[in-house]
């Protein structure tokens, strides 16, 4: 059974592999998920190299949201987009968040992610959308995120970054580094003529193909 520790220690390993991988930055970036009743989330601010497990802050998905947290710094200032997906998504149990450059040079265009690649199945349908901007860390952001990904995996975030999500943080972790290998596809690709985009049938085939492939959940 997957301990408290563990995903302590999921969480801080799957921030070193964010930024060792060239998908994130410096502290920029979060990860969460969820244990019972309760969320955990990496802590704010902090840099990767220095973050231990005992850092990962607590916070309680059963009442109402308070941002009051258990640990001994302060929660990732995008607590609330986590807690909401968290607290309002069955289908989802790790977010990721990171500002990846591919995923963030497209979130500066506002467009959504088209079916350029049938890979845009692995995130529940035929586009990625692209929440709406609002400073970081306020509730304004978190409700363009809860809506972007309505239906969908993952969401990029208007000149900022993106969300990918998941049951287990393998999982999200996955579909970050395929969110971002698809945004840098579809940006190459525009460079070069007009992508060619799949129909919503075609995209429809994929959906039922996917069914039972990726990474599952641990
Ligand atoms: P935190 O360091 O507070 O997690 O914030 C990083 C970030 O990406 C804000 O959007
Ligand atoms: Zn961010």
């Amino acid at each position: 059974m997957t301990t408290e520790a563990d995903l302590r220690q999921e969480i801080v390993e799957a921030c070193l592999e964010m930024n060792a991988s060239g998908l994130n930055q410096g502290t920029s970036g979060n990860i969460s998920v969820r244990l019972g009743n309760r969320m955990l989330i990496s802590p704010s601010a902090t840099p990767y190299c220095k973050m231990n497990p005992e850092m990962i802050a607590s916070m309680d998905l059963s009442s109402e949201m308070t941002g009051e947290w258990e640990g001994p710094l302060r929660p990732s200032s995008e607590w609330r987009f986590h807690w909401r997906l968290l607290k309002e998504r069955a289908d989802i149990s790790a977010v990721v968040h990171a500002h990846p450059p591919h995923c963030t040079a497209l979130a500066v265009l506002r467009k959504p992610i088209p079916a350029c690649h049938y890979m845009i199945a692995a995130f529940g349908g035929t586009d990625v959308r692209c929440a709406g901007y609002h400073s970081f860390g306020t509730s304004e952001l978190a409700e363009a995120v809860v809506l972007a990904m309505k239906g969908r995996m993952a969401c990029l975030m208007a000149n900022h970054g993106m969300v990918a999500a998941g049951m287990g943080i393998e999982q999200a972790m996955w579909r970050t580094i395929e969110l971002e290998a698809i945004a840098r596809q579809y940006s190459l690709a525009k460079q070069l003529g007009d992508p060619v985009i799949l129909s919503n049938e075609e995209i429809g085939e994929t959906l039922d193909l996917f069914n039972g492939y990726g990474v599952q959940d641990a």
